[in-house]
């Protein structure tokens, strides 16, 4: 039985689990060279999908029959989709052959992926989490659970040192995205149990590493039209194509070097660029600005919380500029290992915990003899670390306002952004009228942090307008049925559970103890069914 942790990147991803020893260690994809796998698929043909660099290596090519960034796609209500020789492609799907490739490289090195925990950023809601879950389960893998990124780089940063209270900001620069999140570990009294809040998320999907190739291309291109005495759009394709293929190599050798050499082949003749490490930071300095723009708003949703450490996580930490703009705010503070790895790592951490918990729940595995010393030491690590997350959205039922001169149907917020999961509220409701036989009980999910808001269907289940801000998303719905003759006083007793895997609607009749309950997973669960008004009212009155 192995268990894995996974980082399913935006631009490239990463599989790690314990060694012998207890300690992280990813799988290296050496097909690659490399420590990750580019999240980048090609369909060359009806019988060739290929992953990783190759795909990559074809982008300029054939852009056309590959698929990049497809996290951003995951979940998202637009339902897009991509076509390869008359087959239909889900982001669900597509996640899933990266997922795959990752198990075919660790069977390749004779073990088996069997139980697996795949971390998914701090701001993604249940849909996106759900989406995640499901690519998992169509490679073959059991996901034990879902962890946020920054939460498992701050679990592999613990277990390196252990420590007293520590306020963490984790800063994350990928190829695609910006996050920066602060974390909050503490002790218990007992001085065991360590336990990892998230205080606050902040960034920007659309900011990562290809900004500053994007940066590196336009200088280079520019500076072979100098050399050469021409315009850029008399540049041929092939030309900024071989520039477009250099970029992101010369931007990695100037993370260790001061300069670096570039070859084009700048419409048939040979041509060297050279490029330093302070060119490309002036040309790039806008972007640092912008992270740290983003580091300064985050702090100030937790007004006043002194940071203890800065971890920095992503590929593109790796840049120096990084490092030195992040250590002129916080001077000493700053840590970074493995930066590509962290969150991968962290996941394997986490993934043998639940292992090792499940375990003993079944009460069938002697934790110390499975595999020898390391289980010894995932005990350890099990019995120091709670991992507390928090809740990414607000979640509520649909209920009926009597109170006004004219009966609303609202949503009542029972749980907010940011509550600690596993997050539970309870709340009594009323049938509208006497006699009622049933109601329709549905789940909102939504970004506002108000009491009550507008739902995004009406009381007979008909699409209306809401704030977008507030991204109002119908769950789904319980029905609860009602005895004969019930009263309108009747208490019907309402409670969410929401946890990292979903949410769990359950609602007691008071008066006969007769329970429904239902677990949402995605708004795509339930068909709703556009009708009657069957809804509770929230006062007794
Ligand atoms: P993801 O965005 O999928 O989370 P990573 O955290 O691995 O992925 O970040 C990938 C980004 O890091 C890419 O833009 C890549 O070019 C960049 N990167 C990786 N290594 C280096 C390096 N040594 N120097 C500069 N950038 C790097
Ligand atoms: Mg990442």
């Amino acid at each position: 039985m192995s268990t894995y942790g996974i980082d399913l990147g935006t631009t490239y991803s990463c599989i790690a689990r314990l060694d012998s020893n207890g300690n992280p260690e990813v799988i290296r994809n050496n097909e690659d060279n490399s420590n990750t796998l580019a999240s980048v698929v090609f369909f060359e043909n009806e019988n060739n999908v290929i992953v990783g660099q190759v795909a990559k290596d074809n982008i300029e090519t054939d852009g056309d029959r590959v698929v990049q960034f497809v996290k951003r796609e995951i979940g998202k209500p637009d339902n897009r989709t991509y076509e390869f020789d008359g087959k239909v492609y889900t982001p669900v799907e597509i996640s899933a052959l990266i997922l795959t490739r990752l198990k075919d490289i660790v069977e390749s090195q004779g073990d088996t992926v069997d139980d697996v925990v795949i971390t998914v950023p701090a701001y993604f809601g249940l849909e996106e989490r759900s989406a995640t879950k499901q690519a998992g389960e169509l490679a073959g893998l059991n996901v034990l659970s879902l962890i946020n990124e920054p939460t498992a780089a701050a679990l592999s940063y613990c277990a390196r040192q252990f420590q007293e209270d520590r306020t963490i900001l984790v800063y994350d620069l990928g190829g695609g995205t910006f996050d920066v999140t602060i974390i909050k570990m503490s002790m218990t009294e007992d001085g065991g149990v360590q336990k990892i809040t998230v205080l606050a998320t902040g960034g920007d999907d659309t900011l990562g590493g290809k900004d500053w190739d994007d940066k590196l291309y336009d200088f280079i291109l520019r500076a072979c039209c100098d050399e050469n005495g021409l315009l850029p759009e008399e540049l041929d394709a092939e030309t900024r194509q071989d520039i477009r293929s250099k970029v992101e190599e010369a931007k990695r050798k100037l993370s260790q070097k001061e300069k670096t050499k570039v070859r084009v082949d700048v419409n048939g003749a040979r041509t060297e660029i050279i490029i330093t490490r302070n060119d490309f930071e002036r040309m790039t300095a806008d972007l640092v600005g912008k992270t740290m723009n983003f580091v300064e708003s985050t702090l100030q949703k937790v007004n006043a919380v002194d940071i203890d450490t800065v971890l920095l996580v992503g590929g593109s930490t790796y840049m120096p500029m990084i490092k030195n703009a992040v250590e002129e705010k916080f001077p000493g503070k700053v840590q970074q290992h493995d930066p590509d790895q962290a969150v991968a790592k962290g996941a394997a951490i986490y993934a043998s915990m639940l292992g090792l918990s499940i375990d003993n729940v079944e009460g069938e595995n002697n934790i110390a003899s499975v595999d020898g010393e390391g289980e010894d030491k995932h005990a350890e690590l099990a019995a120091k670390f709670t991992v507390e997350d928090q809740t990414p959205r607000s979640f509520g039922p649909g209920v009926v306002d009597t109170k006004g001169s004219k009966p609303k149907y609202i949503i009542e917020n029972f749980i907010k952004i940011g509550e600690k999961m596993p997050a539970v509220a309870t709340k009594t409701y009323y049938p509208i009228e006497d006699n009622q036989e049933r109601v329709r009980l549905r789940a909102f999910e939504n970004r506002s942090m108000d009491d009550s808001l507008i739902p995004c269907v009406n009381e007979e289940g008909e699409p209306q307008a809401t704030d977008p801000a507030h991204m109002v998303k119908l769950l789904g719905e319980l029905i609860v049925n009602l005895p004969p003759n019930t009263p309108k006083t009747t208490k019907i007793q309402v409670t969410f559970k929401v946890d990292a895997s979903g949410v769990h609607v359950e609602a007691i009749n008071t008066a006969t103890n007769d329970k429904f309950e239902t677990f949402l997973r995605t708004a795509s669960d339930v068909d709703i069914e556009k009708s009657a008004v069957h809804q509770l009212r929230i006062s007794s009155d």
